[in-house]
């Protein structure tokens, strides 16, 4: 199989067009076609000259995802995207619209190896890292689809990105980069279910990201029992790592909460989670959960919703309730792969 070229940075790209005997600038005019044109041939690019566009060709893809199916939600304007892969596999995308623009949310793993109870994308664990282009991509997809720019990303899709962290970090320098989409680091978001080695490397990097942590439960216990790798790195590790975070990038954090009804939703789970993060630079995002089939779990009632929140400002934690995006469209991410899967006897 043919390597894809959007894996590849300016400098790299500069380096593997000297060696094939053509001038560095080549490189930036390539780049710009790849990241920023999103061009799906070599054909296209046509200011660079057809010895260049042969030699990349032999060994190289230019990458492009093909859309295997689309569901469009009947509110708010969420689209879910299953994309095809140069191996056969696919992974999910879903744009969401925003007063500001266009939001992705894009997948870093084929499947995933991290078993959280609420989530459908982890039946089946993990089959693979998706490769910095292949993040990419799922982005061209989508403006290639709408005939928009994307200005916001969300790294919430399937699969942990600090479990494919240096592809990851790969894909958010070149979105980043001038000669790509130019995307503003602080429009990115990157979400983990506490995985605390990777939340030190962030911190480390001090990059202006925004970090959201899917907590969802304010107890070990709990939290365990509801995302596994708790028990690897308990809440005590995983807020010392946080606290840290904002400590070295002066970012506000992200605490997701998922609401389910009789399991993390009362009053006393508020109170414990006020508790956790006081004092911290945070906002906590409370998720009407999206049920997932074949889970035991139903979503919080509005009232309920209501009191917790209160619970929380109270203590003076800036809190907001996600609005629900694409209920009628296998919201919970994972589904629309699985569905795919089941469908095609694999
Ligand atoms: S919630 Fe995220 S980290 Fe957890 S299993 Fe699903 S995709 Fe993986």
């Amino acid at each position: 199989m043919k390597k894809n070229l959007k894996d590849y940075s300016l400098a790299e790209l500069e380096n593997m067009i000297r060696e094939m005997g053509h001038p560095a600038y080549r490189a930036r005019q390539v780049a710009e076609w790849l990241f920023q044109k999103g061009a799906a041939s070599f054909d296209e690019m046509t200011n660079i000259p057809r010895g260049l566009r042969e030699s990349l060709s032999t060994a190289y893809a230019p990458g492009a995802l093909q859309v295997l199916k689309k569901q469009v939600s009947g509110r708010g304007g969420t689209v879910k995207y299953l994309l095809g892969l140069a191996d056969g596999q696919a992974v999910e995308t879903v744009l969401m619209r925003y007063t500001y623009g266009l939001s992705a949310c894009l997948s870093t793993q084929v499947g995933c190896r991290m078993g959280c109870r609420l989530c459908a994308s982890a039946a089946g664990g993990k089959v693979r890292n998706l490769s910095p282009g292949e993040i990419y991509d799922q982005v061209l997809s989508v403006q290639r689809d709408t005939g928009e720019r994307v200005s916001r990303i969300v790294l919430m899709g399937t699969g942990e990105p600090l479990d494919n962290l240096d592809n990851t970090l790969k894909f958010i320098y070149l979105v980043t980069a001038v000669y790509a989409l130019n995307i503003s680091m602080r429009h990115i978001t990157l979400s983990t279910c506490g995985v605390v080695p990777g939340i030190e490397k962030l911190a480390n990097l001090k990059l202006p990201l925004t970090l959201a942590v899917s907590l969802h439960a304010p107890e070990d216990g709990l939290r365990s029992n509801l995302l596994p790798i708790n028990n690897r790195y308990p809440l005590g590790s995983l807020m010392e790592a946080c606290r840290r975070y904002i400590e070295t990038t002066g970012r506000r954090m992200t605490f997701e909460y998922a609401l389910i009804a009789g399991v993390n939703d009362s009053r006393e789970h508020a109170t414990k989670l006020s508790k956790l993060l006081r004092g911290m630079l945070c906002h906590v995002n409370l998720i009407p959960f999206n049920r997932v089939p074949g889970k035991p779990y139903t979503a919080t009632g509005p009232g309920t919703v209501q009191a917790f929140r209160q619970e929380l400002e109270r203590a003076g934690i800036r809190v907001t309730v996600r609005r629900r995006l694409g209920e009628d469209i296998d919201a919970a991410c994972g589904q629309l792969r699985r569905r795919n899967i089941s469908q095609s006897g694999d």
